[in-house]
């Protein structure tokens, strides 16, 4: 199986390739020229978890040995999640609801994260780089800390994150600066998250940087989510949520499932295309925005523009005006059309806008629906689904739930439906306490105190990586200007270098 650019230009390549690389010489995404199909096993047992995963992994990544996966996804999906399903599937009312947030830092980002930093190592072997790989990262909050978990002490290469000392919740910084391992750095850069990001961009950039990092045997990386080693992992869980349903009994081999996706970057519902081309039976997925509702507006016109007001939302991470890897979604409903993605990529570097013609769209619209749901409707949501089902949905989740609702009631599709959950609700306590009628934890002066505070009124217990944080010891205490972060990334290279 190869890859290729979305935008056409350059080579194929191999997996490993495209996971070294991250994104594509001409700027575009690597994406697979064709998707295999996969044989679901009905009579035995459902695999494993991370059996499942390596199994799909196999297919997608051919240039690596089935025993090179296996052992990779062991080690992912292991006891470093608080439940031996990895990702559980339980009934709430009507639905079901996914748990994507039982690794160690709470959020979905572990699902490929966990995993990731693993492949990345082994394609650094097979493409022969030499070098020892620095990671960088510009984080508004949950990928700084999953990343970090992720690459601790992960052989060849070291990770130094940015965060905006304004701009991320306290629980999230008390995550990073606490956060241990010998090739790990944590910078707070003041400023605003663009101010970070644009800071890693600058040093991407910057030719004298990576002439001191080759002199000292060091190469760039990153791991955002546009890079297909993050993808590729996530489709396991929509493949692992269907045998779930299976075997409880709510569907029969064959039947179509709908999936509500809360989304931002678009990786997490992508990976549930991915899933139906690869064979599994899957109706719709329902595009779940906050309100930076640009990718709505997009499914149900064709018009996607990003020249709209910026809302701080409760769902943070979904707060996203330009959402990536759309541009996969666009690529495959063309049948690899690069020339018409590249001038829609253009458009939306010069404009901040495109639209696609009505044949595009309506060939998306047979995958995919769309809704957008307001602040209040989401705390209305978490505050209801408390009282009647005595389940916490975080924020992101509740925007989700109150779209496949929405769904449900507009096109009366009457499929099983799953719902994916993102993050713990404890990961965002604040916002939760007060849906659920808690006014005065608005008062609560200690962040930490919220989870307490939330476990106490509901009987839920604090995941073990969130209730150890009050007793960590405050590691990363660094902080600089935009303009010091070269020097940082200098100072963390000798320091790194000089412990291995
Ligand atoms: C990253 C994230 C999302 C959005 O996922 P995408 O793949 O970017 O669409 C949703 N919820 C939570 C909690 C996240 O951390």
């Amino acid at each position: 199986m190869q890859y290729r650019s979305t935008r056409g230009n350059g080579q194929l390549c191999s997996g490993a390739e495209a996971i070294r690389s991250g994104i594509a010489a001409d700027g575009g995404l690597f994406v697979p020229l064709k998707m295999p199909i996969v044989n679901m096993s009905w009579a035995n047992k459902p695999p494993t978890y991370d059996k499942l995963a390596a199994e799909l992994l196999g297919e997608l990544l051919p240039d690596y040995t089935q025993e090179e996966l296996t052992r990779c996804a062991a080690a992912a999906y292991a006891d470093n999640f608080d439940n031996p399903d990895i990702a559980p599937l339980v009934r709430v009312g009507s639905r079901s609801i996914l748990e994507l947030w039982h690794g160690p830092t709470s959020a979905f980002k572990d699902m490929a994260l966990q995993i990731m930093p693993r492949l990345l190592t082994l394609a650094l072997e097979k493409t022969g780089e030499s070098s020892d790989i620095l990671i960088l990262v510009a984080t508004s909050g949950d990928t700084g800390k999953a990343a970090l978990e992720g690459f601790k002490d992960v052989q060849g290469t070291s990770i130094l994150i940015f965060y905006p000392s304004e701009g991320v919740s306290e629980v999230q910084r008390r995550q990073m600066v606490t956060q241990e391992g010998a090739n790990v750095g944590v910078v707070a850069v003041k400023g605003n998250f663009d101010d970070a990001q644009t800071g890693v961009k600058q040093i991407f950039a910057d030719s004298a940087i990576r002439e001191m990092l080759a002199q000292k045997h060091w190469k760039l990386s990153s791991a955002n989510s546009i890079n297909w080693g993050r993808l590729a992992p996530q489709i396991a869980y929509y493949f692992s949520a269907y045998y779930a349903l299976y075997g409880k009994g709510t569907i029969q081999a064959g039947n179509l499932v709908n999936f509500s996706v809360p989304t931002g970057n678009f990786g997490n519902i992508l990976a549930g295309y991915y899933a139906k081309q690869m064979g599994l039976p899957v109706g719709r997925l329902i595009c779940a925005s906050n309100e930076n509702n640009v990718l709505t507006d997009f499914l149900r016109t064709g018009v996607y523009d990003r020249n709209r007001p910026f809302h701080q939302t409760i769902s943070p991470s979904m707060d996203i005006l330009i959402s990536s890897n759309l541009e996969r979604l666009l690529y495959h409903t063309t049948q690899g059309d690069t020339e018409r993605i590249r001038s829609w990529m253009t458009q939306l570097n010069s404009q901040g806008r495109y639209e696609v013609d009505t044949e595009t769209l309506s060939e998306i619209k047979k995958n995919f629906w769309a809704e957008w749901v307001s602040e209040t409707e989401a705390r209305q949501t978490i505050q209801q689904v408390w009282e009647q089902e005595k389940y916490l949905l975080d924020p992101h989740t509740a925007v989700a739930w109150k779209a496949a609702a929405t769904y449900e009631m507009k096109t009366l599709d009457d499929a099983p439906l799953v719902v994916l959950s993102t993050a713990s609700p404890f990961k965002f306590a604040d916002s939760v306490l007060l849906a659920i009628g808690d006014v005065g934890a608005a008062a609560e002066k200690e962040p930490l105190d919220l989870l307490v505070r939330l476990s106490e009124k509901t009987g839920w217990r604090i995941p073990a990586g969130l209730s150890e944080l009050a007793s960590k010891a405050l590691r990363h205490k660094q902080i600089c200007k935009v303009e010091g972060m070269p020097e940082a990334v200098g100072s963390f290279i000798d320091t790194v270098s000089s412990v291995r």
